[in-house]
């Protein structure tokens, strides 16, 4: 698994952060970033919830 957030496209809206902490967490630059490359129930739900299509998530086995 690999999930990423593409910085340059990050507006810093919090909504991934909200839907899945377990997986975003707010850096010091006020975007979202990764927590770990582990997924969890919520994390493609927050990645798709992104406004901007910050967030990707690969599964490396595919
Ligand atoms: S939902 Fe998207 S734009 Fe908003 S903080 Fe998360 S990655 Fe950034």
């Amino acid at each position: 698994m690999k999930i990423e957030v593409n910085q340059d496209l990050c507006i810093g809206c919090q909504t991934c952060v909200a839907n899945c902490p377990e997986s975003f967490q707010t850096n010091d630059e006020g975007k979202s970033s990764p927590i770990s490359q582990k997924e969890f129930p919520c994390t493609m739900k927050a990645a798709v919830g992104c406004p901007v299509g910050a967030i990707s998530v690969t599964r490396e086995d595919e």
